[in-house]
């Protein structure tokens, strides 16, 4: 299987410029990403509308921005969507492509989101799902998929086996293929987050942040984000592109280095705590770059250690976030004290993924110095307060 990368989907802007004027987004129902419907390559009729996909809100921490130094500071919280990722987008569209398509049975192979988010989306469509995952999933992941009702496969192997093994029996049996890097409809979803960013922010505060930092591991997201950014100006509902901050975990960052050298490098063998990043053989990196430099954008990569730190922080204002997520805060983090970012800009930080999903890390990453055990008395329960250090702002 070649890495190059797979097609890309184009659209007759000026039919979307005219349907855009004919029914205006401010006229249209907000509370999910089916708003955009333009610019996803599916038949209008068969969008199930009751998915409420997207539409995630916008959190300002304003603590977070004065303690950083940035001019401001938002969060849009995707782990809200149904299956509590970023996934969702991408998933409800491949599931109603699948269903117009007349497909019996959908599958993917995956580390988590991907896969939760189609047995989720499955679920609601009534179509089976069969799953292959790596013997490595977070079990909340795992918990998700096994609910919602799909076959689960766990492959005693590497994620890489977990693929091919779905690329062959999708082509064996004819499911439906899910895998982003396959299926070019899957990323197309993935763009409503770039579309609903600049909706929100132009919504809300008049412009688009300076920067919008998104965690990265096949690169379908961060490419998707771009797309989104760049067809909304292209639209006119933006003046302006925001840089893109790309986040790789550090010891997996191939698309990193394909930024800088212009090819994949030739061995990864890294760690790390944030699953849903670990892909040391990305499938998308053309596209991610190709999307990256069109928003002036760039890489940079964090360490676990500033992840569960960067988990802890996003907790303090609110984010739950699972280690992939939070990657995306502690590389603005970096950015800042590197003067990558610099002080006095706006950034917004995509949460790309719940804590919920991976307990264990959430776990491991705020301590248990404030957890007390205590015997059910007063006196108790001042000592332990007492001996409570505020949380830090
Ligand atoms: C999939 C995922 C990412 C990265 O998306 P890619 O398309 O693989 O780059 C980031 N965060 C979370 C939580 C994810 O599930």
């Amino acid at each position: 299987m070649a890495t190059d990368g797979i097609l890309d989907i184009e659209y007759d802007l000026d039919a979307v410029r005219h349907s855009w004027d004919q029914e205006p987004l401010s006229a249209r129902p907000t509370g999910s990403h089916w708003r955009y419907r333009e610019l996803l390559p599916l038949d209008p009729t068969a969008i199930r509308h009751d998915w409420a996909v997207g539409w995630t809100p916008l959190i300002c921490a304003e603590r977070l921005a004065a303690d950083l130094g940035l001019k401001s500071l938002v969060f849009k919280d995707d782990g809200r969507n149904p299956s509590a990722s970023f996934k969702d987008r991408a998933s409800s569209v491949g599931v109603v492509h699948a269903r117009s398509h007349g497909a019996e049975v959908v599958a993917c192979a995956s580390t988590g989101n991907a896969a939760t988010s189609l047995a989720g989306h499955a679920a609601v469509a009534g179509v089976p799902c069969v799953i292959f995952v790596p013997d490595s999933a977070p079990r909340p992941k795992l918990a998700q998929l096994l609910t919602y009702s799909a076959t689960v496969l766990s492959v005693q192997g590497t994620y890489d086996d977990a693929w091919q093994l779905c690329q062959d029996a999708c082509a064996e049996f004819g499911w439906y293929n899910r895998n982003c890097a396959v299926n070019p409809v899957l990323m197309e979803g993935k763009a409503t987050g770039g579309l609903e960013i600049a909706d929100q922010t132009q919504i809300l505060f008049g412009d688009v942040p300076d920067w919008v930092v998104v965690s990265v591991g096949d690169g379908c997201s961060v490419a998707g984000v771009c797309k989104g950014l760049l067809h909304m100006r292209a639209l006119g509902v933006i003046r302006r592109i925001p840089r893109v901050l790309g986040v790789q975990a550090a010891g997996i960052e191939p698309i990193r280095y394909a930024y800088e050298h212009g090819m994949l490098p030739s061995a990864t063998d890294g760690s790390t705590v944030a699953d849903s990043i670990n892909v040391p053989v990305p499938r998308n990196w053309k596209k991610a770059i190709r999307y990256m430099r069109d928003c002036n954008g760039c890489f940079i990569s964090v360490s676990d250690n500033q992840i569960l730190a960067a988990m802890r922080l996003a907790g303090q204002h609110g984010i739950f976030a699972e280690p992939a997520a939070a990657a995306a805060l502690a590389g603005l983090v970096w950015a800042v004290n590197d003067e990558v970012v610099s002080r006095n800009e706006s950034a917004l930080v995509l949460i790309t993924g719940s804590g919920l999903k991976d307990t264990e890390s959430a776990l491991r990453a705020a301590g248990s110095h404030r957890l007390h055990q205590i015997e059910p008395d007063l006196e108790n329960v001042r000592r332990a307060i007492h001996n409570t250090q505020p949380a830090h702002s």
